[in-house]
């Protein structure tokens, strides 16, 4: 079967779903870093066109991440950092390696980046806007704030809507394949939406147009994964 006509039966059998399903319905990654497995993608590459088109989601995939995957693992092979969670190996990423910290928040990065993407209309839920009202004003104004974050980022990395653990939700940016949970981040929470702006994630479509690419962005977010996130924060 082409990986492109592939969409995977989320949901369909919890019992069967691979490891990487706890990080879905969690969001709390609680798998050991060395049974950590490359994830199956949820959809088609196409899928998300115009927002994403399928060269860039392609290569994104199959190149970029599952080399942060592959990298990751050859890393953490034989060493104490196989046995942690990977919660616990971000909080503690400043005693790892540049090898780990890159590799491991490019691999763990990039299976949320997936996970929050659909095709599909979603919105946010009841519990999630007033939460999002709470912390920003408006839904709006987290928007803006969030599409900045990922415009004005200088340089790779990520944008993020994240839960702190003092209730409120806050926005960040974070460089290279750093994310909320490493203890080397200024702003520390649980990730609930993130950004690539990376230029691998949309230079082949937009070139240098990166504020098109992320006001893009906001067609193909799934507020369905973002809700559960925050349910399970
Ligand atoms: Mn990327």
């Amino acid at each position: 079967m082409k990986r492109r006509n592939f969409i995977a039966l989320v949901g369909t059998s919890l019992a069967a779903a691979p490891v990487w399903a706890n990080v879905y319905n969690s969001r709390t990654p609680l798998q050991k870093a060395g049974d950590s497995v490359f994830p199956e993608l949820l959809f088609a590459y196409n899928a998300l066109e115009p927002a994403i088109d399928a060269k860039t989601m392609e290569i994104h995939y199959t190149k970029h991440h599952k080399a942060y995957y592959t990298n990751f693992m050859a890393a953490i092979k034989d060493t104490p950092a196989a046995e942690l969670d990977l919660k616990s190996l971000f909080e503690g990423i400043s005693k790892q390696s540049m090898a780990v910290r890159n590799n491991g928040g490019g691999y763990y990065n990039h299976l949320l980046f997936w996970e929050n993407l659909t095709p599909t209309q979603t919105n946010p839920s009841a519990a999630l806007n007033t939460a999002i009202e709470k912390s920003f004003g408006s839904m709006d104004q987290f928007k803006l704030e969030f599409a900045t974050a990922a415009k004005k980022h200088f340089g790779s990395g990520w944008a993020w809507l994240s839960a702190g653990s003092d209730g409120q939700l806050f926005v960040s940016d974070t460089l290279n394949q750093d994310n909320p949970l490493m203890d080397v981040v200024e702003k520390k929470g649980t990730p609930l939406l993130c950004i690539d702006v990376w230029e691998h994630a949309y230079y082949l479509n937009y070139q240098n147009r990166r504020a098109e690419y992320v006001d893009n962005f906001w067609n193909v977010v799934n507020w369905d994964t973002v809700n559960k996130r925050y349910e399970n924060r």
